[in-house]
């Protein structure tokens, strides 16, 4: 079985081998049974059930929450020749019934549906009638009511199990956490199911988390070393939003704002856009976010803390799906701190919920002022364990300095005491650093005896002191909402002197925009760029043509390594991985003529026999390989039955027959006694049916197996 899913995904989809479980998790569903599968984003999904969907008989019905999804996968099957359709109610009721007949003809292999459609006891029932393939939920965390996406029309879908108990259900979430796991199980029923865990480990994301400081001109910094690279820039409010997208249109930055406030049309025509053009920069809240499918999304960049981890390492892997370098990067500061603080505070809930939302938040702010690696953290925060440091994040890059803060804690945090606790950051570093300002005087703070003994510190360094002092729980923030910082419990073994302080050094602001070596914007070299481009404005001018977003004709990686592979023929260019046979047939010689340059001879000889034999192998039919070759379908049978002969190609790969026809033609030869018939003998017994070729290539592979 894992054979033939191999050559469905070479031929389909152009890929030369699974990645990761893919492998195993096709053949548990190809095989009838049922699979719960954890991935992260960009891990693949979307093949563990549609290679299976190929293998099996009858029609694969995918669930999906969002029409922007369905649309995305829809554009993407089609393009590979995979006959699939979209059931949503944008569709009016004639388009719908001719579904509906197709679906009953037989000539769909893929439904994508909404759940709530899936389970109106119509559509039900007329699946009921059908030959299922199998069934896929897709985001099945939208199950959980405790997660932020959770879609109540999901709880239904458990009743798939006992009205389609032959049918195989698989599962597909990129949400990692146990709880989410064990609520898809019990809720989807599938107690039957294999679970296949992988790696939550997003190795091509570059991960910076930098001290906020002058936040616009740092993200600048940031943005220019990837000018014409889409990404995604979070802010937490509307309104910052709003002027972010302006600032950043204003600085030659082509940006579109995205949030809740805005009219639905424009968000979706936003959206639109963002997927469509390439090197657009999408601002906006967390609003933005599920049903973004866009792989080559090459950074993403918070201007405001997230809330969780999970909500940090869901935005962050929006970047790289297509697996090529891409940068999470955040600016953070106090404010962020002081400002989720107080948010949490005066949210509505209970007080359990609120210590569970504390405690989240607390482990967003350790990853910020985290020491080691940040991958290991993140991970760790998942369960997971990376053995070793990543090497691929600000930490393990620039090393991170750490210092004994021990007595300058102290001196903060009697600064905070002696002041009274009510004085923000601002008044606290002047009072350390003596600063003899009206303030202080009207206050009489010039006589504390805290004042002016943290001259040996900078104003910035007790910025980012007081900083770390809030993200440890050591300094808490006033509830009234004025910033103002008080002592908390924990403080206490520090001011005792029971405990010593390591707190990390701040970089230096150039430090902050660089991702690794690798980054995202030096994906291609200065001299490729000609070339690069071209091959871009090729694939655009395409996407436009058929209606469907750039990265659907090819991957960002399928034209990386074109450039790289320098394909000169046609059997080269089905090498190349994200080129399967249909591809190859639509786009192929425009890619060629482009990479070798437009109005160059093409080759004076080229090896018919050689280039047709990948072809076949690639998956194309005669048909499609005698157009593709410019020659007769005749000529094409009598080298494919050559290459069979010389055992370069199985019959399989030259012929794609119904097995009771192969059957039938082969029990013809085989008939009588002693030598092989020569074609013309029995070719009277199939005319009108299958060519003279294909019985060639037939007569071909027996003679081989039976002579050779
Ligand atoms: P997910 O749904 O898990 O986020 P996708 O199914 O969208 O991920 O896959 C992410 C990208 O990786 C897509 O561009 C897809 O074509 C590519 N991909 C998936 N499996 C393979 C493979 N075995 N070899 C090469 N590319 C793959
Ligand atoms: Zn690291």
């Amino acid at each position: 079985m894992l054979d033939q899913a191999s050559r469905i995904l070479k031929d389909v989809f152009g890929y030369d081998s699974f990645r990761g479980r893919q492998g195993a998790i096709i053949e548990r569903v190809a095989g009838g049974g049922d699979a719960l599968v954890l991935m992260p984003t960009g891990g693949g999904k979307s093949l563990c059930f549609q290679v299976p969907a190929l293998l099996r008989e009858g029609l694969a019905v995918v669930v999906s929450p969002l029409i922007a999804l369905m649309d995305d996968q829809v554009a993407t099957l089609d393009e590979l020749g995979v006959a699939a359709v979209a059931l949503n109610s944008t569709l009016d009721t004639a388009a719908q019934r001719d579904i509906a007949e197709r679906i009953r003809r037989g000539e769909i292999k893929m439904l994508y549906l909404a759940p709530e459609r899936l389970v109106q006891p119509r559509m039900l029932d007329f699946l009921q009638r059908l030959d299922i393939a199998l069934f896929a939920i897709d985001e099945a965390h939208c199950v959980s009511q405790w997660g932020h996406d959770f879609r109540p029309e999901y709880l239904q879908l458990g009743q798939l199990a006992e009205l389609f108990p032959t049918v195989p259900r698989i599962a597909l979430t990129a949400t990692a956490d146990m709880r989410t796991r064990e609520e898809i199980v019990t809720r989807l029923h599938l107690q039957n199911a294999e679970r296949f865990l992988s790696s939550f480990d997003r190795p091509n994301i570059f991960y910076r988390i930098v001290p906020k400081d002058q936040p616009r001109k740092q993200l600048l910094a940031f943005l220019a070393e990837r000018k014409g690279d889409a990404g995604i820039v979070y802010c937490l409010s509307r309104k910052k939003v709003d002027e972010v997208a302006v600032f950043l249109s204003e600085q030659g930055f082509p940006a579109l704002p995205y949030h809740a406030g805005l009219p639905a049309e424009l968000r979706a025509y936003h959206q639109k856009r963002f997927l469509n053009e390439e090197g657009l920069i999408m601002v906006a809240t967390i609003a933005f976010g599920m049903g973004i499918d866009k792989p080559n999304v090459r950074y993403v960049a918070h201007l405001d803390l997230p809330k969780s981890l999970e909500a940090y390492y869901q935005e962050t892997g929006r970047a790289g799906r297509d697996g090529l370098p891409a940068d999470a990067w955040m600016a953070y500061g106090l404010q962020d701190v002081i400002f989720l603080k107080q948010m949490l505070s005066n949210s509505e809930g209970d007080e359990r919920h609120k210590r569970v939302e504390q405690h989240k938040l607390d482990a967003m702010l350790a990853l910020c002022e985290e020491t080691r690696c940040r991958r290991q953290a993140l991970l760790a925060y998942f369960d997971e364990e990376l053995a070793q440091p990543c090497g691929h994040c600000d930490n393990c890059l620039d090393g991170v300095q750490t210092w004994d803060a021990t007595e300058a804690a102290r001196q903060a945090l009697s600064a905070i005491y002696r002041t009274g606790q009510r004085y923000g950051v601002g008044h606290l570093v002047d009072v350390l650093l003596g600063r003899d300002n009206e303030k202080m005087r009207s206050l009489g703070h010039q006589h504390l005896a805290v004042f002016g003994v943290g001259k040996s510190l900078s104003d910035g360094e007790w910025r980012s002191l007081f900083r770390q002092l809030v993200a440890r729980g050591l300094a808490d923030v006033d509830l009234e909402g004025y910033g103002g910082l008080r002592l908390s419990d924990s403080c206490r073994p520090l001011l005792r002197g029971e405990v010593s302080l390591q707190l990390r050094r701040d970089l230096k602001p150039q430090h902050t925009a660089k991702s690794s070596s690798s980054a995202a914007s030096q994906l291609v070299r200065g001299e490729e760029r000609v070339e690069w481009e071209a091959l871009r404005s090729l694939r655009r001018k395409l996407a436009e043509e058929h209606g469907v977003p750039p990265y659907v004709i090819f991957p960002d990686a399928t034209l990386l390594e074109m450039l790289r592979s320098k394909p000169r023929t046609l059997s080269d260019m089905a090498r190349v991985s994200g080129v399967g046979a249909r591809k190859l047939e639509r786009y192929g010689e425009a890619f060629l003529a482009v990479l070798g340059g437009a109005g160059e001879a093409p080759q004076a000889v080229v090896d018919l026999r050689h280039e047709l034999v990948s072809l076949a192998r690639a998956g194309m039919t005669p048909t499609q390989i005698a157009r593709q070759l410019n020659c007769s379908e005749k000529n094409v049978y009598s080298l494919l039955a050559e290459a069979i002969s010389a055992q370069q190609l199985s019959l399989e790969q030259a012929l794609d027959l119904p097995e009771a026809l192969m059957g039938e033609i082969q029990d013809a030869f085989l008939d009588g006694e002693g030598e092989l018939p020569a074609v013309a003998e029995i070719s009277a017994l199939f005319a009108g049916r299958v060519e003279d070729g294909v019985l060639h290539c037939v007569r071909a592979a027996l003679a081989a197996e039976f002579e050779g």
